[in-house]
C-alpha cells in the first residue's frame, strides 16, 4: 500500500514537472503585452493562459532577473543558515562552553529555575553573536544589494537589539517550564513538552500584535475614509468585527507591500502597511483585504496551530531520542551530564533544527494551502480579480513570479506569482463583469 502511494505521488510530481515546463517554455512571456493587450481578452472568448501571461509581463525582464536571484539566493540561506548554526552549537559543545555557562549559573543560584533562565540568557547572546556575521549579511548587505531595505544601519541595529531582548524574555518564558518538566517527568518529557510548545506559540501569536509588533513599527487604526469605509463594509458583510483594521508604518523597514492578520483569540486582528496604501489603488487594496479576511474567517489561527502542532509532537518525539543518542556517544566529552542539564541545549537546538530543516516543504506546504484558500475567498469577497493580479505582481519584487512545481512545493510559503494570477485569472473568466480596464492597463514598475 505504502509503495503504491509512493508511486501516485512519484507520478504526480513527474505529470506536474511535465505541465510546468510546458508553462514556462511558452516563447516571448517576458514581451507580451504588445501582442496581448490585457483590455482586449474580456468577453467570451476571454483566454485565462493569455491573460496570466499579460500580467507577467507588467515587470520588466531587467526586474524579474534581480527578483529571481533575490528569491533563488533565499534557497541557499535556508541551507547556509542550518549549516551555521549546527557549527556554532557545535563549537559550545566541544569548547565546553556550554558547560562553563551552566557551571556559572549554578553558582549564581541554587533555585533551578533560575538557573535555567541564566543559563539561557547567557546562550543566546553567545549564540547571537556568534551568528552576527550571517545575520549582517543576510539582513542588512544583501537586503540593501536588492534594494528591499531602507534602513541605515543604526535603525536596522536597533531592530536586531530589540529582537535580541525579546528573545531573551520569550526563551526563558518557554525554556524554564520545558527544563523544569524534563526533570519532573523524565522518560515522557516530549509529550508534555510538546504541548508546553503549542501552547507557547498560541500565547506569542495572543501577546505579538500588542506587545511585540508595536516595538517595531508604529500601529494605528485606519483613517482615511475612501480607504477606511469599503474595507469596514466588507469587514461587515463578511461578519468581521469592524474595529480590527490597523495600518502599520512598514516602510520604516522597507517599501514591501503586504498585510497580515496577526492575533489569537482576543488580539485577533487584520493590519494592512502603509506601503499597501501608497502604493496600491482601492481595488488592489480592497482585495488584499478580502485575502486577510479570508483568513479571519476560515479560522487559520487555530487550524494554523492544529497542523503545526502535529508537526511539533512528531518533532518533540525525534528531540527525545535524538538527545539521548548524542548524549550517550559525546556526553561526557561535552562535559553533559544528562537530559535534565540545561547545557544540553545546543545539541538539542541542532536535533530539532535537522527535523525543521528537513520538515520545510511540510511547514511550507501548511501555509500555502492556508493563503491558496485566502485568495480565494479574497477573489470573492473583494470581487477584483485584476487588482489581485496588480497586488500578485508587486509581490513579486521578493518573490520568484514563475517556480517549477516542485520547486514551488519545497520552498514557497505563498503560492508564486504565476499561480495565484492563473487563479485570479479563472475567476474572471467566469465572472466577465467583474474585468476592471483601469487596473489591467496600469503599470506597476515604471521608474524602477
Ligand atoms: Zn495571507
Amino acid at each position: 500500500m505504502g509503495r503504491i502511494i509512493q508511486l501516485v505521488i512519484l507520478t504526480t510530481l513527474l505529470l506536474f514537472s511535465t505541465f510546468a515546463a510546458g508553462q514556462t517554455a511558452q516563447p516571448g512571456a517576458a514581451s507580451a503585452p504588445a501582442a496581448q493587450p490585457i483590455a482586449s481578452q474580456t468577453g467570451p472568448a476571454f483566454d485565462i493562459n493569455a491573460a496570466v501571461e499579460a500580467y507577467l509581463a507588467k515587470m520588466p525582464p531587467a526586474r524579474r532577473a534581480q527578483s529571481n536571484a533575490y528569491f533563488e539566493g533565499g534557497y541557499w540561506l535556508l541551507l547556509w543558515d542550518f549549516l551555521y548554526s549546527v557549527i556554532v552549537m557545535l563549537l559550545l559543545l566541544r569548547m565546553r562552553w556550554s558547560a562553563k555557562m551552566r557551571d556559572l549559573a549554578e553558582r549564581l543560584t541554587r533555585f533551578r529555575p533560575l538557573q535555567t533562565a541564566i543559563y539561557w540568557i547567557q546562550f543566546i547572546v553567545v549564540v547571537s553573536v556568534l551568528s552576527f556575521p550571517l545575520s549582517l549579511y543576510e539582513g542588512y548587505f544583501r537586503e540593501h544589494k536588492y534594494g528591499l531595505l531602507n534602513q541605515t544601519f543604526g535603525p536596522w541595529m536597533r531592530d536586531q537589539l530589540i529582537g535580541l531582548g525579546v528573545g531573551i524574555v520569550l526563551g526563558a518564558i518557554l525554556m524554564v517550564p520545558l527544563f523544569g518538566l524534563v526533570r519532573k517527568l523524565g522518560k515522557n518529557w516530549w509529550v508534555w513538552g510538546s504541548i508546553v510548545m503549542i501552547a507557547f506559540s498560541a500565547f506569542v501569536s495572543l501577546i505579538a500584535p500588542v506587545y511585540i509588533f508595536p516595538l517595531f513599527n508604529k500601529y494605528t487604526k485606519l483613517q482615511d475614509a475612501s480607504i477606511k469605509d469599503p474595507i469596514l463594509s466588507m469587514a461587515r458583510a463578511n461578519g468581521i468585527p469592524a474595529r480590527d483594521v490597523y495600518e502599520f508604518d512598514a516602510s520604516r523597514q522597507s517599501n514591501r507591500v503586504s498585510a497580515n492578520v496577526s492575533g489569537f483569540a482576543g488580539t485577533l486582528r487584520i493590519s494592512l502597511n502603509d506601503n499597501l496604501l501608497k502604493r496600491c489603488t482601492l481595488p488592489e487594496i480592497e482585495t488584499t483585504m478580502g485575502h486577510e479576511m479570508g483568513h479571519y474567517v476560515l479560522n487559520h489561527a487555530y487550524k494554523g496551530l492544529v497542523m503545526y502542532g502535529v508537526v511539533i509532537v512528531i518533532g518533540f518525539a525525534f528531540l527525545n531520542w535524538g538527545i539521548h543518542y548524542g548524549l550517550a556517544r559525546w556526553g561526557e566529552q561535552w562535559g553533559v551530564r544528562g537530559i535534565t542539564d540545561v547545557a544540553v541545549l545546543p545539541w538539542a537546538v541542532i536535533v530539532f533544527s535537522v527535523y525543521m530543516f528537513l520538515m520545510t516543504p511540510v511547514t511550507n506546504t501548511i501555509e500555502r494551502t492556508m493563503e491558496y484558500e485566502a485568495d480565494m475567498y479574497g477573489l470573492n469577497a473583494a470581487d477584483q480579480p485584476d487588482g489581485e493580479a496588480n497586488v500578485d505582481m508587486l509581490l513579486g519584487e521578493y518573490r520568484k513570479l514563475d517556480p517549477g512545481p516542485i520547486e514551488e512545493f519545497i520552498f514557497y510559503d505563498h503560492p508564486s506569482g504565476r499561480t495565484r494570477i492563473t487563479a485570479a485569472m479563472r475567476w474572471k473568466a467566469e465572472h466577465p463583469q467583474s474585468a476592471n480596464e483601469d487596473e489591467m492597463k496600469r503599470p506597476l514598475f515604471e521608474g524602477k
